[in-house]
């Protein structure tokens, strides 16, 4: 089982002589096919959009593609806010999903005319004395207790910091309609990284049967629901990734047991996926440039969990390409580890790939979401570049790697290096 890189090493090679490594890779053509998948798996909905969730790849050239093909963001801080912003999003193609939420994003947010979804019942009289209760506003749901779907437990949302009690959505809605409010949103976001197909019409069932009883209950017109993220990414090799198309049909078999009887047949449905959108279509790229062999076998790369955070975060797994060697007998085992003064800077364990020698290119896979936005500057690291792939081959650098004087940049001191 492996799994197969969308670059060849001589293109790598190619970038490598005017970017040097690490950098992160992105696969343009990849991306648009995904997200016209996504689109045709729910485009029984009339309203369907699916907002991408900013935090998993916050690039302005990548969220500039994506509006292309007509998708709008999903924010949570008031730095995904400006990006989107920059990008021309505006009014109903943002959507701020934060949580925790400071006076001044929610400022930002109005300002923007983004779709405000609400983490809490608190947070009402927050946004109505900061900038007025909206026409079209969203509350985020919390069911507590275990979440379900077919009947394995998929997560634990009485343990989740996220959303409003059951009664408080009632009483939340209710509230807002007294402030002004005349369209109704749902969230919530119960699972993450989900590899099946279940995850998705289990929430919809959720939140559709929801839907039904608030708008009985307060005669509120809910306009959308967002089922936001989650969907996953099969990170192994031999893993099967979740099937969208199914998906959709899946969720537009819940739409018409639940929502068509009960008159609201026009209701949109959104997504925030990140993950799901991006994560295949991203790779770290770095380089092999010292060994060890002590009590095990080590190589060590130009990158580190600076670069990529999960595998040291969450013991996640990132399939490793060895280029050139994709045929080579995977006989030897190694630690592949990075540069921090942390041992749990591995990004596997034990892996078995083929022989590496020093100067090879190491591709980590589905490194495209969650991947250089986590990246952080532990022992002064710097955060590598990252660079796009179009589909004619050629390649654009859109984020270039940090420099020593970016990290000093916050520092007024004599002798460190400044940029220009
Ligand atoms: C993180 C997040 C997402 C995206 O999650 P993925 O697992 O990347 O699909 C969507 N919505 C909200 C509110 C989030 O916090």
């Amino acid at each position: 089982m492996t799994k197969t890189p969308f670059v060849s090493l001589e293109k790598l090679k190619e970038i490598e002589g005017r970017i040097p490594t690490p950098f992160y890779l992105y696969d343009e053509k990849g991306i648009r096919e995904n997200v016209r998948k996504i689109k045709k798996a729910f485009s029984w909905n009339p309203g369907y959009r699916e907002y991408f969730a900013v935090k998993a790849t916050p690039n302005p050239t990548l969220l500039q593609i994506l509006k292309e093909e007509g998708c709008g963001a999903d924010c949570s801080s008031l730095t995904e806010l400006m990006l989107s912003d920059a990008v021309g999003l505006r009014d109903g193609e943002i959507m701020f999903s934060s949580n925790d939420t400071p006076d001044e994003d929610f400022l930002l947010a109005a300002k923007l005319g983004a779709t405000i979804n609400l983490d809490d019942f608190t947070h009402i009289e927050i946004l109505d004395r900061l900038a007025g209760i909206p026409e079209t506003i969203s509350c985020r749901y919390n069911p507590g207790g275990v979440f379900k779907a077919s009947n394995a437990i998929m997560d634990n949302p009485g343990e989740s910091k996220y959303g409003f009690t059951r009664t408080q959505m009632t009483e939340g809605f209710q509230k807002l309609q007294k402030l002004g409010a005349k369209n109704f949103g749902i969230h919530s976001f119960l699972a993450s990284n989900t590899t099946g197909n279940e995850y998705y019409p289990a929430l919809a069932g959720v939140l559709f049967q929801l839907a039904v009883d608030l708008h009985r209950e307060t005669g509120a017109h809910i306009s959308f629901i967002n089922l936001s993220g989650g969907v996953g990414v099969a990170y192994r090799p031999g893993q099967t990734p979740p099937d969208i198309l199914k998906i959709g049909r899946e969720v537009k078999k819940v739409y018409d047991e639940i929502l068509v009887p009960a008159g609201m047949g026009d209701v949109a449905l959104y997504t925030e996926m990140g993950r799901f959108l991006l994560g295949p279509y991203g790779i770290l790229v770095a380089k092999a440039i010292r060994e060890k062999h002590i009590y095990k076998e080590y190589i060590g790369l130009d990158a580190c969990a600076a670069n990529l955070m999960r595998p040291a975060m969450y013991g996640a797994y990132h399939h490793i390409t060895v280029m050139g060697k994709e045929n080579a007998p995977c006989d030897h085992k190694y630690d592949v580890t990075g540069g921090l003064c942390e041992n749990n800077d591995k990004f596997a364990i034990d892996r078995m790939l083929p022989k590496i020698d020093m100067g090879d290119l190491l591709v980590l896979h589905d490194a495209g979401a969650h991947g250089h936005s986590m990246g952080y500057n532990y022992n002064g690291k710097l955060r590598s570049a990252e660079v796009l792939l179009h589909e004619d081959g050629s390649f654009d650098l859109i984020r270039r790697a940090e420099t020593p004087a970016d990290y000093f940049a916050t520092l007024d001191f004599p002798g460190l290096p400044k940029n220009p």
